[in-house]
């Protein structure tokens, strides 16, 4: 009896433990995500500062983005 009860609360959990999830918000990424709005690799593009919250690209991305190859080729 305890043993059936176990298996159908784990049922019904699968069943009803729908996360909804999100997709980066990047421009040109359509990546599904569980994390914030971002992929794990625009993640690193937000905190960096490369986009915004929205997933907006800077007016001087550019800059910012070879400051970031920089930085990733440091860090590695
Ligand atoms: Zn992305």
């Amino acid at each position: 009896m305890a043993t059936k009860l176990k298996h159908q609360q784990q049922d019904s959990q699968a069943g009803g433990n729908v996360v909804a999830l999100s997709r980066c918000t990047t421009q040109g990424c359509n990546k599904k995500t569980d994390l914030l709005t971002f992929c794990n690799e625009h993640y690193e593009w937000f905190k960096f500062g490369l986009i915004n919250k929205k997933g907006e690209r800077p007016t001087d991305f550019d800059k910012k983005f070879i400051a970031f190859q920089k930085h990733k080729k440091q860090a590695a």
